[in-house]
């Protein structure tokens, strides 16, 4: 297939993706968040060619885009307090609701459940692109399923050129993770993911809102079972994150670097800005500042396709706070990890 790359800024190529979404092709699309994989999200036939193109598992519900508040009316059967306010704070933006879905939604969107997930993105082009297909747009991540999202047009293009229809390019995404998703059905909502709008944000419109048991799994001293979690967000290569006090945590790194070169690996280290000249190692990838988490949030995949990029062959990373979008952070790592984690201790 012919892959058509347009500039979000030529309004002429611009009308011909949105016909051809439309008419049931895929487009990618930049949002604030991450680049999204767009097909009619009411036309099932066009959001099964998503599932194909990514190699995304079926049972994996994709989110619903929206332009409008007056379109989630229809996508929806109830609309709770809860979700009223968080429009009012919150859309167009990163959070992504989940709500007790309605007969219009295709089966195909929600993996056969009784609910959907439907997010207003903040980003002009995306806007723009739902407001001229006239549909509601289906869009999980433009990349292929496993792989670290897609933050540039470039990514889009290494992972899915060939296999739709239509790219556009809008630039960096500037959130660089994805949207957080919040299921809005239960009396007090709770977060099945975190992303670009952080559990303190939420806390301040809601007052109390839970998290899911299951991101709070932290495997923090033994290496998880590799099984156990499934890979997503990933590097080629293994990764481990390194915990710890920050000296030790640079001391262990170092000495697990010097091992792995030995045994004649490739070694790749993720580091803050302010470690980045203590490692040694074949490839060093400065994430960004501490002080600067959003940074180190909007590089975060283009970080991790680096590695890919230099061709190496295991990754040690350093942990980053778990606070505001540091949580969304730790929680890509620690998906494109696997959850292997290496805790350094003082060696005696
Ligand atoms: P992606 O768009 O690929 O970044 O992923 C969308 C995320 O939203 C995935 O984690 C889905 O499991 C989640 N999601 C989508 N629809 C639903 C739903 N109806 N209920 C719970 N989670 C959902
Ligand atoms: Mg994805």
């Amino acid at each position: 297939m012919n892959t058509i790359i347009i500039n979000g800024t030529d309004d002429e190529a611009f009308s011909d993706a949105a016909k051809a979404l439309r008419e049931g092709m895929l487009v990618a699309f930049p949002t604030e968040t991450v680049y999204g994989l767009g097909a009619d999200a009411l036309n099932p036939e066009a959001v099964n060619k998503i599932y194909e193109a990514k190699g995304r598992p079926s049972d994996n519900p994709l989110i619903v885009h929206i332009a409008e508040v007056s379109k989630l009316n229809e996508l929806v059967a109830e609309i709770p307090e809860a979700a009223t306010l968080l429009i009012e704070a919150f859309w167009p933006g990163p959070l992504t609701m989940v709500f007790k879905k309605s007969n219009l939604v295709p089966d195909i969107i929600t993996a056969g459940l009784d609910t959907v997930a439907v997010r207003m993105p903040d980003s002009l082009i995306a806007q723009k692109l739902i407001r001229e297909a006239g549909v509601p747009i289906a869009a999980p991540s433009a990349n292929i399923s496993g792989r670290p999202s897609p933050t540039t047009s470039k990514h889009v293009i290494e992972d899915l050129k060939g296999r739709i229809e239509y790219i556009i390019d809008g630039g960096s995404c500037q959130v660089g993770v994805e949207s957080t998703v919040l299921d809005v059905t239960t009396d007090i909502p709770i977060i099945l993911r975190p992303g670009g709008i952080t559990l303190e944000m939420l806390e301040k419109v809601l007052g109390i809102v839970y998290t899911d048991p299951a991101l709070e799994i932290k495997g923090n001293i033994k290496p998880r079972s590799p099984g156990m979690k499934y890979r997503h967000y990933s590097p080629k290569a293994e990764m481990f994150l390194i915990s710890g006090v920050p000296g030790l945590v640079v001391k262990k790194i170092n000495k697990l670097a010097k091992e792995s070169s030995e045994r004649g690996l490739r070694v790749g280290v993720l580091s803050s800005f302010e470690n980045a000249h203590k490692y040694k190692a074949e490839v060093i990838v400065n994430a960004g500042s501490v002080k600067h988490a959003d940074n180190i949030a909007a590089q975060l995949y283009d970080s991790l396709r680096t590695f890919d990029e230099k061709k190496v062959d295991i990754i040690y990373s350093e942990i980053f706070e778990e606070k505001g979008i540091g949580r969304a952070i730790m929680n890509r790592l620690r998906k494109a990890s696997s959850g292997k984690i290496i805790e350094a201790k003082e060696e005696n």
